[in-house]
């Protein structure tokens, strides 16, 4: 039986899809380590999955019918995410697809709602993002990285420290202080091709971290036409804010399926695995009570993620779904660790095989920690906004 709980409060029409994307994700979880491979090695996503994927409408989960999506909102981008990384099979790219999509459709203009939004529900263009810098780190107030308006044109010049997917992206989000002729300050928000003149882009061997290669991004005078602009000259962090709460989610998606993924597959192992003839090692408490404990953390993360996901989709309060992206992210990046590490304890010398995939799932949960935010970014924010506690 699946470690999973029933989804309780779901209505139908997100159970029905919930089952839909369980029953391709089980088509395809004999290929998991495949799937992964290809991407790395061939720079695409895997054509069959990929192409299975498109035509279920999920690729457009957050974009509406009118620009060729499925409008199934962050909740459905949710269930769908989930339900693959339950079976091993972490989808990275379309995390960053739906949240760029979403701050598109917020923003626009509707040059770039018309040019992106069709092409990424088709599932025919993907879209990385680059905020993280060397000095600034992920705190968006302090980037260097300078983009220059004329008034028709932009330039721009900066170093982004890590960037996920870039051989996979037709365009990458690149986020920057504004520099204008006339005045205008603030931050701006402009996609970048990574392959246009000025552009350097070097791997860094991350041992391909979300099943994804990595990369910096070096900007040197990168000249861009004037609809490569997101949102407005100067107003870049509000292009950001729709990005960031729709990236929490799906990243405690990923963690909350990687966790079911991990649990079910300990609790196989700790039922069937027999040392010396003797009686499962599962009759170990030390061995199940973890695993026990871990089930109820799971259960409870589950409901937080389809609580904040209805809530955002329903648009009840920015801030409470702001407050339940940060909260779920947190507590599902630190279960699907401990779910990872627990696994590998189960697991034993087995583990460390490196053709068994659970080291990738370990380092994979272990980043979840680190990124998209790190946790501490996410407590910071429950602290100050929710808690109304003093900031520095
Ligand atoms: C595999 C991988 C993929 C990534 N992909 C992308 C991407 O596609 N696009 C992108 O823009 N970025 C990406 N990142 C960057 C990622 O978002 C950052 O690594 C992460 O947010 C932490 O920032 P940092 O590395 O600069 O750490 P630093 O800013 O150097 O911070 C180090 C530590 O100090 C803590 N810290 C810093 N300031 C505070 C504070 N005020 N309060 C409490 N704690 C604090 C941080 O939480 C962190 O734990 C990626 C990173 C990795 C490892």
């Amino acid at each position: 039986m699946s470690t999973a709980t029933a989804a309780f409060d779901l209505p139908v029409e997100y159970r029905t899809l919930e089952n839909a994307a369980r029953a391709v994700a089980a088509e395809f979880a004999p290929e998991a380590i495949e799937i992964r491979r290809h991407v790395i090695e061939h720079g695409e996503l895997h054509p069959k999955l990929w192409r299975r994927f498109c035509e279920q409408g999920w690729a457009g989960a957050m974009i509406s019918a009118d620009r060729g999506g499925s409008a199934i909102g962050l909740l459905g981008a949710a269930l769908i995410l989930e339900a693959f990384a339950a079976r091993g099979i972490v989808l990275w790219m379309p995390v960053l697809s739906n949240a760029i999509a979403h701050a598109i459709d917020r923003v626009g203009p509707d040059s770039a709602r018309e040019r992106w939004l069709p092409r990424i529900a088709a599932g025919t263009a993907q879209l990385g993002i680059a905020v993280t810098e060397p000095a600034s780190g992920h705190n968006l107030f302090g980037v260097e990285t300078e983009i220059q308006y004329t008034g028709t044109h932009f330039v721009v010049t900066g170093v982004k420290r890590v960037t996920s997917g870039l051989d996979l992206v037709d365009r990458v989000l690149v986020f920057g202080r504004t520099v204008a002729e006339d005045g205008t300050s603030g931050y701006t928000t402009v996609l970048v091709d990574p392959g246009a003149a000025g552009v350097t882009v070097t791997e860094i061997p991350m041992r391909y971290r979300e099943g994804v290669r990595q990369f910096q991004l070096e900007l040197d005078h990168v000249v861009l036409p004037g609809d490569a602009l997101v949102g407005s000259v100067g107003g870049g962090l509000l292009s950001l804010w729709p990005f960031t709460d729709v990236e929490r989610v799906l990243t405690a998606a990923i963690c909350s399926g990687s966790a079911a993924h991990c649990l079910d597959n300990a609790v196989a192992r700790a039922k069937h695995r027999v040392i010396a003839g003797r009686e499962p090692i599962g009759v170990h408490q030390a061995v199940a009570h973890p695993l026990a404990h871990l089930h109820a953390r799971h259960a409870a993360v589950r409901l937080l993620l389809r609580r904040a996901a209805l809530g955002f989709d329903r648009a009840d309060s920015a801030q409470t779904a702001a407050a339940d992206a940060n909260a779920v992210k947190l507590l599902a990046s630190e279960l699907a660790f401990d779910a990872a590490d627990h696994a590998m304890q189960v697991f034993g010398a087995e583990a460390w095989d490196e053709r068994e995939g659970w080291l990738d799932l370990y380092l994979d949960a272990r980043l979840s920690r680190s990124g998209p935010v790190s946790n501490e970014f996410a407590l910071n924010y429950l602290a100050e906004h929710v808690l109304g506690l003093p900031a520095r």
